[in-house]
């Protein structure tokens, strides 16, 4: 059975390898079609695509989009979009256009909890500075010896009610979905098991991801326990939603999971990629 991974990142977002590094990585774990979905950009598209093609992997185009739906971010990914197609370009530059003035905003912040020099920590971390990103913030708080891993950093900084949370407000689900259909993409709903939505709150999210184009759900992802694959392949047959399965790995050291080493998808769902390879 092929062996897919459809959600990772590089260092053209919050990932810390080259897009040909992960491509490289997804080889060596036997991964055998594998999609790219950097945060709000498809700059390392590209180079990710060939090398790819260099190594014998299935390419799907992807992208992950930040969204804000009733006050929550939410993440959408777009698989085999045309990363070329203009109206999924500018909307995407749109949504980076925020990052360094919430960047600013929060080392100000830091800085007041008498942590000064983070943005300047940070951007040590950053490739693309457009893309700059609390995992950068992160990394940063680490290394200088402020919190002892990422996940601490996530439970203690950066967050809502802690130091350095700026509210941001990213993409509109609907324009997420549009800019993906307009570029001839499936729209994804990432690693719904992290979101803090009850069963009303998720339904209406579904219902209307469904009404807008949204096509498909992550299933088996790396932000998921077994339990939620289950749960989950429920939810997507519910809503009559095609499943997906990635990692979404971001490095080594940091990434619950690692490239290609997630259990397959349950039965009980269609793969988003039926009909792909
Ligand atoms: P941003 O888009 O700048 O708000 O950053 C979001 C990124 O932070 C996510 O894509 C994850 O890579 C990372 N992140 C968020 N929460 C956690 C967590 N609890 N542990 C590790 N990484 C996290
Ligand atoms: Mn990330
Ligand atoms: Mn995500
Ligand atoms: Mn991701």
């Amino acid at each position: 059975m092929l062996n897919v991974d459809l959600h990772s990142h590089s260092d053209c977002s919050d990932g810390v390898l080259t897009p040909e590094l992960v491509a490289a990585r997804a080889k060596k774990n036997g991964v055998g079609a594998w999609a790219l979905t950097d945060h709000d950009t498809v700059k390392g598209t590209p180079s990710a695509r060939a090398a790819a093609l260099e190594l014998g992997l299935h390419y799907v185009s992807g992208v992950e989009i930040s969204v804000t739906w009733a006050k929550q971010t939410i993440h959408i990914v777009g698989l085999q979009i045309d990363e070329t197609e203009s109206t999924l370009v500018q909307g995407l530059t749109d949504t980076r256009a925020g990052r360094m003035l919430r960047a600013r905003d929060m080392a100000t912040q830091l800085t007041a909890a008498g942590i000064p020099g983070s943005l300047e920590g940070a951007l040590q971390y950053v490739t693309n500075p457009e893309s700059i990103s609390r995992t950068h913030f992160a990394r940063h708080l680490v290394a200088s010896g402020i919190c002892p891993d990422i996940s601490s950093v996530f439970r203690n900084y950066l967050i809502k009610g802690k130091p350095g949370y700026v509210p941001h407000r990213w993409a509109t689900l609907q324009n997420a979905i549009t800019w993906i259909r307009n570029a001839g993409g499936i729209a994804v709903v990432a690693h719904p098991g992290r979101y803090k939505l009850d069963a009303i709150a998720l339904d209406a999210f579904l219902s209307e991801f469904k009404e807008l184009g949204g096509s498909a759900i992550e299933v088996v992802t790396g932000s998921h326990t077994v339990d939620q694959y289950q749960q989950y392949a429920k939810i997507a047959q519910h809503y009559g939603l095609l499943a997906s399965r990635g990692s979404d790995f971001h490095s080594s050291t940091e990434s619950r999971v690692d490239l290609g080493t997630l259990p397959a998808l349950p039965e009980n769902v269609t793969p988003v990629w039926h009909d792909w390879f």
